[in-house]
């Protein structure tokens, strides 16, 4: 096997180099995958300007990656060379409460590749053996790359008690919207979503919201009061992050319903109106990341009730990188996600 590889490296603010650096070593319990396919997320585009608290340059970005397994390190030994897998991206202490309780996604030191170590835009990249899983064989290396942005949301709808026929509203139909709102109507849920960009919420159409609004055009709340004959909704997702739309939350969902916040966005944003949460006995509830949830939206994926394929809307070499974070910051129209594709 080589001994150097080729990486996009950030180096410093809005520069990323392509640079041959050394192949990592696997330590105890790691596996060296050999990357097939990576797409690039908002948190990279965060840590390229310099707006990701746990982003310092300089690293090697990327966490949403699958591949096959290079090299074992020791007691990785569950994995053999050429193994399809899908990177779940994250590295635990398993000694923290977190770990020993099981919630190994709030570990008190987690690392995340791609933020506080090397990530999966290079040849190769390193994940501890206990978080790869195998890719299912009808699911491409490019969609089982998207099984991280698909996980997130999938833990987070299943905090909410979502019961066959309810009303889901989801505000936001990128990455995470687009898979919450698979996931709500495959537990039968009726379905709105919304958002500004018209082709967006086309492909929210093909995958069978019974609703869709682009509110430039429309008003939300008028439209879910209607449809729910002034009730509300039985849950809402903000896939968002931003203060407008949060706001807007509380006064579509009916009295005791969820608000999930899956939305993220690092600008201050602005709390909603917390009498209403008390006064309508709200619950409003948070995600983090994903904690034993990529075997289920694998297995989604491989009965083609979860499907990837529309949402990946751009493919670019590992040399372009840089130019596909670009694109994310102009906002270049048509761009859902972007995935960085490999020749061998
Ligand atoms: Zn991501
Ligand atoms: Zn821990």
């Amino acid at each position: 096997m080589e001994s150097t590889m080729k990486a996009a490296v950030l180096k410093d603010l809005e520069t990323i180099a392509i640079e041959d650096v050394p192949v990592p070593e696997p330590k105890d319990g790691e596996v060296l995958v050999e990357v097939r396919a990576s797409a690039l997320c908002g948190s990279d585009l965060a840590g390229y300007t310099g707006q990701h608290s746990m982003i310092k340059w300089p690293i090697i970005l990327g966490h949403e990656a699958s591949g096959v397994v290079a090299k074992c390190g020791r007691g990785a030994d569950n994995w053999s060379p050429g193994d399809p897998v899908t990177i779940e991206p994250l590295f635990t202490c398993k000694k923290c409460h977190a770990c020993r309780t099981g919630k190994y996604h709030l570990c008190s030191s987690l690392k995340f590749a791609g933020h506080q170590v090397h990530g999966t835009f290079a040849k190769y990249a390193i994940a501890e053996s206990g978080f790869l899983h195998r890719k299912p064989e009808n699911v491409s290396f490019e969609e089982a790359a998207l099984t991280e942005p698909a996980a997130s949301p999938l833990h987070a709808i299943e905090r909410c008690d979502i019961r066959l026929g309810d009303f889901v509203v989801i505000i936001g139909s990128g990455v995470t919207g687009l898979f919450a709102l698979q996931y709500a109507l495959s537990k039968g849920a009726e379905v709105l979503i919304s958002d500004p960009e018209e082709f967006k919420l086309k492909i929210a159409g093909d995958f069978g919201a019974n609703y869709i609004l682009n509110p430039g055009k429309q008003d939300l709340r008028k439209r879910v009061m209607a449809i729910t004959g002034g009730i509300g909704a039985d849950c809402v997702v903000e896939a968002v992050g931003i203060s407008e739309t949060l706001a807007s939350t509380v006064s579509f969902v009916k009295g005791g319903g969820p608000i999930l916040l899956i939305g993220y966005s690092e600008k201050e944003s602005e709390p909603f109106d917390l009498s209403t949460v008390t006064l309508a006995e709200l619950t409003v509830l948070g995600m983090l990341a994903y904690f034993n949830d990529f075997p289920a939206a694998l297995k989604l994926m491989s009965l083609g009730r979860v499907k990837a394929g529309p949402i990946i809307t751009h493919r670019l070499p590992l040399e372009s990188v840089e130019e596909g974070i670009k694109m994310m910051k102009r906002k270049d129209q048509g761009i859902i996600k972007i995935v960085i594709t490999y020749d061998r």
